[in-house]
């Protein structure tokens, strides 16, 4: 667990401070008479506190609970919040009561009946104790970093990126997604079965990423289901450099659908998506050190806006000949847009790809692996040889050479990924 934020110390130690203040005040017996009223003060405040913590935090934890795979506690069931409040304003009603009764007496008995009321009354606040304090930790406490993904999810998608120069309509807004775990590979279909079906096929796992950057720093920016650390990157590139894996390029697997050219084992393919500047910065680098190729799907008319790649970085890692930049559409729209709308978007991508002298060979990734007919009729009309979508699993083949799976890659060591 993360430290947890300022704010949250803060208000935990006023749910814990406050009955121990009180508790203090106790021991000097001249403010006996102020505890009714110190009652129902307490169950305005705590009230106050319970409500904003808990009663708000409910859809935003529940979601950062589902991720997390954490049971929720009962407590914070509608019927225990209910319960709760009843209790601070059964508070308020009694403190409240008591004034009464105290203005009342005269005197001694005035004094009297303050001091019988000191054990009940820190009995109460003890209780509050307690409660803010599991309340706090089980809200507030939760590391603000870890809320925020949640939140955003929950009120609002990140806001999309202005455009610069030629103007696409609709930027990427990305799914939240939790980051994959590796998981056993569930084969509804042999190798062989999806041969016979589908043939021929060719085992070529084909690994998907999209940011490549400090996890502190994707949390901040609501992409944590999206990105890989810098170091976990590293030590999965090692991965694959020191056993004996070796990134082919892509025109073998475009060769491969046309005539069966054999792809040997233990190949793969390395594909980023949607162009962010982290690959110039974090992936670029450690994959010239490993001498890895890879594939970047790349949303044309995103280039040059904050937090993209520029032509510019794009050409300078075109001419190493380690990355092939393919059609990604031209603004990230979904594939199961209008016909229209679609024709433009990957024929946009295709003109200004081609202008920069890149794509080739033709290859395209669908954005949110959204595959629709028309696109697909398309691409095969443009010449694309094939085309990627989100879809999980390794074996490629030729009669779905526009609709391949990929291997999503995650924070997790490659072993788990079945490498
Ligand atoms: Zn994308």
């Amino acid at each position: 667990m993360r430290f947890p934020s300022k704010h949250a110390v803060i208000v935990v130690l006023l749910w814990a401070f406050a009955p121990l203040a009180w508790f203090l005040m106790w021991r000097d017996k001249k403010y006996h008479s102020w505890f009714p009223k110190l009652l129902w003060i307490n169950g305005i405040i705590f009230g106050v506190i319970f409500i904003t913590q808990s009663f708000m935090a409910i859809p935003r934890l529940n979601t950062v609970y589902d991720a997390l795979h954490i049971h929720v506690p009962s407590y914070v069931h509608p019927t225990a919040i209910l319960l709760v409040l009843l209790f601070l304003a059964g508070q308020i009603l009694v403190g409240q009561l008591l004034q009464q009764k105290l203005n009342r007496k005269k005197g001694d008995a005035q004094k009297h009946f303050a001091d019988k009321l000191v054990f009940p009354i820190i009995i109460i606040f003890a209780l509050d104790g307690i409660l803010g304090i599991i309340t706090g930790l089980l809200t507030t406490l939760t590391p603000a970093a870890l809320l925020q993904p949640a939140v955003k999810h929950f009120f609002s998608l990140p806001t999309p990126p202005a455009i610069i120069s030629v103007v696409p309509t609709t930027p990427p807004v990305l799914p939240l997604y939790p980051s994959p775990t590796p998981v056993k590979t569930q084969k509804p279909l042999s190798f062989s079965e999806m041969n016979s079906k589908y043939g021929p096929c060719t085992r070529l796992p084909t690994l998907m990423y999209h940011h490549i950057e400090d996890l502190t720093l994707a949390k901040k920016l609501g992409q944590s289901g999206l990105a890989v650390s810098p170091a976990y990157f590293d030590s999965q590139m090692n991965y694959l450099a020191t056993h004996g894996y070796q990134t082919i390029d892509p025109q073998k697997l475009v060769s491969f659908f046309q005539s069966g050219a054999a792809i040997s084992a233990k190949s793969v393919l390395i594909s980023f998506d949607d162009g962010y500047d982290d690959f110039y910065t974090n992936a670029y680098p450690t994959l010239k050190k490993y001498n890895l190729k890879s594939i970047l799907f790349l949303p044309t008319g995103l280039v040059g806006n904050p937090g993209y790649l520029t032509w510019s970085e794009i050409e300078e890692m075109h001419a190493s000949g380690l990355v092939l930049f393919a059609n990604h559409t031209w603004s990230h729209k979904p594939m199961n847009a209008k016909d229209a709308e679609v024709e433009m978007e990957i024929t946009t991508a295709d003109r200004e790809l081609s202008e920069h002298g890149l794509n080739n060979p033709k290859i395209f990734a669908y954005p949110y692996g959204t595959v629709g007919q028309f696109a697909q009729t398309l691409l095969k009309n443009l010449g694309y040889k094939a085309a990627f979508t989100t879809h999980s699993g390794s074996v490629l083949c030729t009669q779905m050479s526009l609709t391949l799976p990929r291997v999503r890659i995650g924070n997790e060591p490659l072993s788990g990924y079945g490498f």
